[in-house]
């Protein structure tokens, strides 16, 4: 049966804690139905899935009825998050008329974050923004080859380092977006891809989130999942990589895992996945890498030992479900 989807509705609202220069911060979010993504519609990113929360049905009014219906749980938060599946600075997804609406709505809060593809963000859009305005870019990777070919991102590192530059020019905070293991990387090859990632982008940001990849439906990168070719990343991976992150990092680092502990997101094993996971979010907030010392369980021998096999095989193919077959995966 075909999904009903209610153009007035708001495809999520929730509230969680984030960061405005150093300080933990009650945070609004919410994620509006709009017509998507135009990349999505396009050829759209192997990983990604979001375009499932769009139609292109949706017209100004549904904007306004879902924006009613989520002011109703606002209670003056002082940072404010919204996501569409596309870009909010695409004014054929979010008409310029209703971005005014939404920042008059939230007249209290402190900052706005909202998502833009680079191509979005050009010193002309930036010119009258408002000044709460935080803008979040998914780079996913500052190797050209790996955001072409692993990522299909259709923009690239210079089209990222454009819009970072506007950014800056107008003196309006940056959060980077940075991909843990796209398709077609070893363990290895991802761990080392993100670290360097990191470098790059910080430079440019007031903070980096790294996400590693979870499975999402109708994408590329479920179908190669469903054949045993794709496994999402080892949470030992995501230390290593806030570990030698900061290290080299120029900015605030962080990492919220959507789909963590589970077979489609970041995990290790049922005995360790929820701790590794509360550490790695009480590093997110408090930047302390004493946070993620003393993480033992007995699968960091089978990371460590596939970390050198993948480098030696030069394999991304999960060998671990090709050998196993009483595993479900849904
Ligand atoms: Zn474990």
């Amino acid at each position: 049966m075909p999904r009903v989807i209610d153009l007035r509705r708001p495809a999520a609202v929730w509230k969680e804690q984030d960061v405005i220069e150093g300080r933990k911060v009650d945070t609004f979010v919410t994620i509006f139905l709009t017509t998507g993504c135009w990349w999505s519609a396009k050829k759209g990113c192997l990983m990604c899935g979001y375009n499932a929360d769009s139609t292109p049905k949706v017209k100004e009014e549904h904007l306004q009825a879902q924006l009613a219906q989520a002011m109703e749980r606002y209670d003056g938060e002082a940072m404010v998050k919204l996501y569409t599946s596309g870009s909010f600075l695409d004014e054929k997804e979010i008409p310029l008329s209703f971005r005014e609406e939404v920042f008059s709505a939230f007249g209290d809060a402190e900052r706005i974050l909202f998502e833009s593809r680079a191509e979005f963000v050009t010193p002309e859009a930036l010119d009258g923004l408002d000044r709460r305005s935080q803008i979040a870019i998914g780079l996913e990777s500052a190797n050209e080859d790996v955001l072409r070919q692993c990522v299909r991102k259709g923009f690239t590192v210079n089209d990222y380092q454009r819009a970072a530059e506007a950014l800056a020019s107008a003196g309006l905070p940056l959060r980077t977006y940075l991909l843990l293991k796209p398709p077609f990387l070893t363990e290895r090859a991802a761990v080392e891809d993100a670290v360097m990632s990191i470098a790059y982008a910080s430079k440019y940001s007031e903070s980096v989130s790294v996400n590693p990849v979870n499975v999402q439906r109708g994408t590329v990168v479920e179908s190669l999942f469903r054949r045993g070719d794709y496994r999402p990343p080892w949470l030992w991976s995501l230390v290593e990589v806030l570990r030698r992150g900061k290290a080299v990092s120029e900015c605030r680092l962080m990492s919220s895992p959507s789909g963590g502990g589970t077979v489609r997101g970041v995990h290790n094993c049922d005995a360790c996945d929820r701790k590794i996971l509360e550490a790695v979010q009480r590093f997110s907030f408090e930047q302390d890498l004493a946070e993620l010392d003393g993480l033992e369980c007995g699968c960091r021998d089978e990371w460590t030992a596939l970390m050198d096999v993948q480098g030696t095989m030069g394999t991304t193919v999960d060998v671990a479900r090709h050998l196993s077959n009483e595993l479900e995966f849904d």
